[in-house]
């Protein structure tokens, strides 16, 4: 087979402060730049699912057409010129013919500002360029909100099974398994969904934790059911305003029942397990005094998740609420990262390293509750911002921050950035002169992706709910627009349109 490849992946927190652009999407942020034709080729070097499909394709033997792969920050909806752009290269493709299938590496929680679902958008044209007849996959980030249109409109669709997301490249490689299931079962492929009367925190759904972990293990065994192809559990991102934000199972197969018995079993689990879907969240205050009370005599550092601005999630990386709290505290050995303030930097690399200088960092959050935090400030390092990534989730990647400063105040060291990035990896330290294992208490800009790198190295990991745009009770969103009758949190209240 000659296969059309393309990727195009955006989580769009629609509560969040900033959109996106097609600039964001060219630099790629926390995701490889973008990349096109023969490039693309270069993603197989990468923990992304294009990757692990094209070599699974190319290892049996088939050719691939490698057209796009765009993917920027989490954050407020894409841009209609985005979009536009975007899509139209990969449409621009698909007019031109000349392949045998369509594999598209997608997130699908997008949202546009002309559009609720983009991914189910983008596949309804494509289908409409390829006919009935072309068999169309797509790989789904495990925070996707997974709609109808999508189901109708691709023969496949299969999500992750890890958060942190250390499966990406093999996802792919299910979606290669997947399209070869969906070619050779013909006229005998059936589809099974059902959607979950419920929101999930997204710190709810780590799969290294319950009940994520057990359900994932039960997924992978349905799965070895006869007649059974495959089946996903996406339990969703709930920040995007729109009626199919939530959480759903659905499975492939050649045998109706046997793929309905699993779809139903899988939901049911989901459902029983309702109230251990919620993580125990602290105030900033209540997260540093537990902290230093864990950190005395532990050999490692305790973490602490400063969840709501997680620019995984649409934060921009910039609310001071967890550092207002560690100097208050008088916290010692701490670090705090990754912070993105290039007015900071850009100040701190004129003063250059061992200068004292009066800051304000961040501020511009607009979120109720943070402001900006001002104090004096010790230049530790700068740095070009260059690095490689060597933990587990984005292994071997390189980033480009643009510049780095580590800068001290009391006994708390902070790692500001010129350009966004979630602290996923520890190398994201180290380039402002942190070595995370060395320090008492490391306090992370990320939810649940940090864990991946950090867990291993941690005493114990926290969760604090900092004022910041990704409220991590999903309960705590003014939402406008969900499904009625949906429960904004585990056995929360239910949705009803004003
Ligand atoms: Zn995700």
């Amino acid at each position: 087979m000659h296969i059309l490849v393309a990727g195009f992946q955006h989580e769009t927190n629609t509560f969040a402060p900033s959109k996106a652009g097609y600039e964001n999407f060219v630099r790629g942020e926390g995701f490889p730049a973008m990349v096109r034709g023969k490039d693309m080729l270069a993603l197989r070097e990468v923990n992304i699912p294009a990757g692990g499909f094209i070599n699974a394709v190319m290892e049996q033997g088939h050719t691939v057409d490698t057209v796009i792969w765009a993917g920027a920050s989490p954050s407020a909806h894409v841009t209609r010129d985005a979009y536009e752009r975007i899509a139209g290269e990969i449409l621009d493709a698909a007019r031109a013919g000349g392949y045998d299938a369509i594999y598209l590496d997608l997130h699908r929680a997008m949202v546009t500002e002309h559009l609720d679902d983009g991914e189910g958008e983008l596949l309804a044209r494509v289908r409409q360029i390829a006919g009935p007849d072309v068999p169309v996959v797509a790989s789904l980030d495990l925070h996707a909100n997974v709609t109808g249109q999508m189901l109708r409109e691709a023969d496949g669709l299969v999500a992750f099974r890890t958060y942190p997301h250390v499966d990406m490249a093999d996802t792919g490689v299910q979606a290669a398994r997947l399209l070869l299931a969906r070619i050779q079962a013909g006229g005998q492929w059936v589809r099974r969904e059902r959607r979950l009367p419920f929101l999930i925190p997204i710190n709810g759904m780590c799969t290294m934790l319950q009940p994520s972990h057990g359900v994932y293990d039960m997924l992978a065994r349905l799965e070895q059911t006869p007649g059974v192809a495959s089946i996903s559990f996406a339990p969703g991102f709930p920040a995007a305003d729109f009626p199919e934000c939530g959480p759903v199972v659905w499975a492939y197969g050649t045998d109706a029942a046997a793929v309905e018995r699993v779809t139903e079993s899988l939901h049911t689990r989901v459902l029983e397990l309702e109230p251990e879907w919620s993580p125990d969240f602290l105030e900033p205050a209540e997260a540093v005094r537990r902290a230093q009370a864990l950190a005395t005599g532990a050999s490692r550092p305790v973490v602490i998740a400063d969840t709501q601005d997680n620019p995984g999630a649409g934060g921009d990386a910039n609310t001071t609420g967890m550092l207002r709290a560690l100097v208050a505290a008088d916290a010692q050995n701490a670090a705090l990262g990754l912070f993105y303030d290039p007015e900071a930097v850009r100040q701190a690399t004129a003063a250059g390293v061992g200068a004292t200088v009066r800051l304000s960092l961040g501020g511009q959050s607009g979120v109720a509750g943070d402001a900006a935090f001002d104090g004096e400030f010790i230049v530790e390092t700068l740095s070009p911002g260059k690095l490689r990534f060597d933990g587990p989730m984005m292994h071997g990647m390189d980033v480009d921050l643009g510049a780095v400063a580590g800068l001290r105040i009391g006994g708390v060291r902070i790692v500001v950035s010129a350009s966004k990035a979630q602290m996923l990896d520890r190398n994201l330290f180290r380039v402002g002169g942190v070595q995370p294992e060395e320090m008492s208490i490391l306090v992370v800009k990320s939810s649940v992706h940090f864990r991946a790198d950090f867990q291993p190295i941690a005493h114990e990991v926290l969760v604090a709910k900092a004022p910041g745009p990704m409220q991590a009770d999903p309960a705590d969103l003014p939402w406008t627009r969900l499904q009625p009758g949906i429960r904004m949190r585990p056995l929360g209240r239910a949705f009803a349109a004003r």
